[in-house]
């Protein structure tokens, strides 16, 4: 882990993140790469550098190893002074100015923008798990084709099944009066 989490905002534009996405995506081919490059320590730790340079650059990447940026609308959530994962906490300003740095814009609201101007903003609702932290500095990208991430976020937005909240039948409550 680098210095502490400042917002960033995403050098590049949604639109272009969600096309290069599908050609990242997990095939035979990235199976196989990602494989040949875990055989070697050196050839590992090449790729890892170079990948942590292109995304700290375009996303202030802090290579936690296990990249939420497909569902976030590529605005990085650990760029989050407070690295939530699951949208914004109570102190984003009426502006969605960040409450620990005022004079930048909150990531989650970054995130929402830019997701809902491509039409993912369902994405924003799904549940992001938490992180293994064992993993900071493992290249994301070996992670994503290997598949280590696939239940990284749910499939849906966990609320299918309502939560069983207890209440008291109406004749014990009319019992208490
Ligand atoms: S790997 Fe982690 S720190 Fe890097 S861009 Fe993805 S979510 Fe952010």
């Amino acid at each position: 882990m680098d210095t502490w989490p400042q917002p960033k905002r995403p050098r590049l534009t949604a639109w272009l993140l969600y096309r290069v996405q599908r050609l990242l995506a997990p095939s035979a081919f990235h199976g196989w790469l990602g494989k040949w490059l875990e055989t070697s320590a050196v050839r590992y730790r090449i790729f890892t550098g170079t990948e942590k340079s292109i995304k700290k650059e375009i996303f202030g990447c802090r290579m936690c190893g296990q990249c939420a940026l497909p569902a976030t609308g590529y605005a990085c959530p650990m760029t989050c002074p407070k690295q939530l994962r699951n949208g914004p906490c109570g102190g984003v300003g009426g502006d969605g100015s960040c409450e620990v740095h005022p004079s930048m814009r909150c990531v989650w609201v970054v995130a929402y923008e830019r997701a809902e101007r491509q039409g993912h903003a369902a994405d924003l609702q799904l549940l992001q798990r938490p992180i293994d932290h064992r993993r900071w500095g493992e290249s994301s990208w070996v992670n994503y084709w290997q598949h280590r991430d696939d239940d990284l976020w749910t499939s849906d937005d966990g609320l299918d099944t309502a939560p069983v909240i207890w209440r008291p039948e109406p004749a014990l409550r009319a019992g208490r009066r």
